[in-house]
Formats: structure tokens, C-alpha cells, sequence
């Protein structure tokens, strides 16, 4: 997920915060992550917006579902840090404004790894990468896996089976 949708009366309070605000057809978005994500909780949890609060992830469903309970669910979520802070070590960067993903995708599409070369010669990296994809798609967005698959597609050959 790169942006959240604000409602109308919400526009102004995000410009307000310095959000990046941008309007898709009909409906206005401010860009994630979010500033205001600080410390691994929002920063402003008073003022959020209307989608923060009313917004579950697969995981929050699952758990709401009874299909896991709260150590299963915590343990998935400290898996996902733990791999999240493994990649930002690999990748040797670390942007509070940038997703992950953004930082791999930057990494994929720096001059010298247009033709994937030097993901094959980091296969940790591409390996925490897909497993970090493959727990995003199962328990909180499905469209991570749709874009780190776009992302990695030149590679796929060279993955053995
Ligand atoms: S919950 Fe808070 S930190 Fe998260 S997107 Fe909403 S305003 Fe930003």
C-alpha cells in the first residue's frame, strides 16, 4: 500500500501535517509511509484519519477470526520486522519516508542492476526479500507480492526450483 484515502474534510488537516496530499480521480490520497508513523505506533492517534481507524489488515482479520490468536499473530509481526530490518541491513539503507519496498525497487533500478546481474549475486537479499513478500501477500496486503514479483521478474529464471 503506497497511499491512504483522506475524506473530503480531511484534506486540509492533512496539508496542515504536511502530509504529501495528491488527488487519483475522485478521490484525494496522502502518501505512505506515513511521517507521523514514529516508534512502531502513530504519532497523532487523536488526529488520524478516518481510514487509519477503520482500517485491518489480514492479520487484524485472521485474529478478529479466530483463525490465529494473539502469540501467533504477535510472532508473524516481530518475523516481519526482524526480516524488514535484515533487508535494510543488506540494502545499507535506511529512509523512515520510504517503504521497503521502495528502497529494493530503488535497488533493482540503480544503473548497474537493470538486468538483475547484481541480485544474483545477492541471494540473501532475494531470498528475505520473497519471504518477506510471500508473509506480506498471506496476512496483511496482498498487493506487496503483486509488486515485488513485477520487481523481481527477471530473476525468476535463475531461481532453482
Ligand atoms: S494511523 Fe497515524 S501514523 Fe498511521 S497512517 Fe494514520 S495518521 Fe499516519
Amino acid at each position: 500500500m503506497t497511499r491512504a484515502v483522506l475524506m473530503p474534510d480531511e484534506v486540509e488537516k492533512a496539508e496542515r501535517l504536511n502530509l504529501s496530499v495528491c488527488r487519483q480521480g475522485k478521490q484525494d490520497l496522502f502518501a505512505l509511509p506515513c511521517a507521523y508513523h514514529v516508534d512502531k505506533k502513530c504519532s497523532i492517534y487523536e488526529e488520524r484519519f478516518k481510514v487509519c481507524g477503520g482500517y485491518q489488515c489480514e492479520m487484524l482479520k485472521r485474529l478478529l477470526a479466530g483463525e490465529v490468536n494473539l502469540d501467533q499473530a504477535l510472532e508473524i509481526v516481530r518475523m516481519v520486522q526482524r526480516l524488514e530490518q535484515e533487508i535494510y541491513q543488506l540494502l545499507g539503507k535506511h529512509d523512515a519516508s520510504k517503504s521497503v519496498w521502495d528502497l529494493f525497487n530503488e535497488f533493482l533500478n540503480t544503473e548497474h542492476n537493470t538486468s538483475g546481474e547484481a541480485l544474483k549475486s545477492h541471494p540473501e537479499l532475494l531470498l528475505k526479500a520473497r519471504m518477506l513478500s510471500l508473509l506480506g501477500n498471506k496476512y496483511f496486503e496482498p498487493k506487496l507480492d503483486a509488486e515485488l514479483n513485477a520487481a523481481v521478474q527477471p530473476l525468476r529464471a535463475s531461481i532453482p526450483s
